[in-house]
């Protein structure tokens, strides 16, 4: 493992280079699939936020060319992505189906080979969500990901997919009467959050960590004060260098006590200049600025090279140690 560096890069669009020993290796769940673990010394992991807007799209660039993308809001990305070299995406995440995480995503995948599909479960019945279930029907080779607690590995780093919160006592009650004829209610878990709807797009927003060394960066789409604590109940939320900012900024999808556990040393907000939700909202860019260096996509080019300067660091090198308690099933993309 060498030393880690995170460089942004110069124009709208935010990025974050980790310079590191990694291969990128691709498996099917539940089947040996391995496909890239050459690893490739010195070659650097590339984290790009894509300025789409108030919305998010997020590229994730291996050192083998593998290519994982969360999210593809609107406008698409497609272009951006194509700019970036991008000719094909292994992991393609929908981290929940609002359309300023989707919008985009029938485009890209009309534009590029795709081979896994990973999305939160939960259905919406917008026009955009029906088109994107149209537009993989016909895609029998692009392989669906649950988003179960599993880690997927990128060479030396790791995608590690966060479990999800349990569904409230209303489908409980539903799964029972169908399953057993009852209608006994289980108990709610001891250390269970507040309940989170079954249709609760942002608050069942697919939490991801990339690992690399001793950075790792938190992605949760939209997710808001109910999910995060929830995550924090779960002991889910480690010491991490890089937050998306979850809900692009907003006062609810950031607490104090998140942050104290999660640390982050660097926030980027994906959002739109002059949005009409007022995000970021000043709230949480005081309590992320208590912690962090913020950036937005939305920053102004003239105050780009700026942020360059500010944004690059250097963190020592520290293999990942191996986590005490459960391990969950690991899938080598
Ligand atoms: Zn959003």
């Amino acid at each position: 493992m060498g030393q880690l560096t995170t460089v942004l890069v110069l124009g709208a669009t935010l990025g974050f280079t980790l310079a590191c020993d990694a291969g990128f290796a691709a498996q099917e769940a539940g089947a040996d699939a391995e496909l890239g673990t050459a690893t490739v010394a010195g070659t650097p992991v590339r984290i790009t936020f894509l300025d789409v807007g108030q919305a998010d799209a997020v590229l994730i660039q291996a050192p083998a060319g593998q290519t994982a993308l969360l999210d593809a809001g609107l406008p698409s990305p497609t272009a951006a992505l194509r700019e970036r070299g991008v000719t094909a995406i292994d992991l393609l995440v929908a981290s929940h189906a609002h359309a300023d995480h989707i919008g985009g995503m029938t485009a890209v995948l009309e534009a590029f080979p795709i081979r896994f599909y990973m999305d939160n479960g939960i259905p919406h019945t917008s026009i955009i969500y029906r088109r994107l279930l149209e537009a993989l029907q016909p895609r029998p080779e692009i392989k669906y990901l649950n988003a179960d607690s599993r880690t997927i590995t990128l060479g030396d780093a790791t995608l590690e997919v966060l479990s999800a919160a349990p569904f409230p006592p209303s489908s409980a009650i539903a799964e029972l009467a169908v399953e057993t004829a009852t209608d006994s209610l289980p108990d709610a878990p001891a250390d269970t959050a507040p309940w989170i709807a079954a249709d609760d797009q942002n608050n069942r927003s697919i939490g991801l960590i990339l690992r690399l060394g001793s950075f790792a960066a938190f992605f949760s789409g939209d997710s808001e004060v109910e999910q995060l604590t929830w995550l924090l109940r779960k002991d889910a939320v480690p010491d991490i260098t890089l937050l998306k900012a979850p809900h692009h900024g907003s006062r609810n999808g950031v607490t104090l006590e998140y942050l104290e556990v999660a640390r982050p040393e660097v926030v980027v907000i994906s959002v739109g200049d002059g949005n009409v939700y007022g995000h970021p909202h000043p709230e949480a860019l005081e309590l992320y600025g208590a912690f962090a260096d913020v950036y937005r996509t939305a920053t102004a080019p003239s105050r780009s090279s700026d942020i360059q300067t500010a944004a690059t660091r250097s963190l020592p090198p520290n293999p990942p140690t191996a986590r005490e308690g459960e391990r969950p099933r690991k899938d080598l993309l």
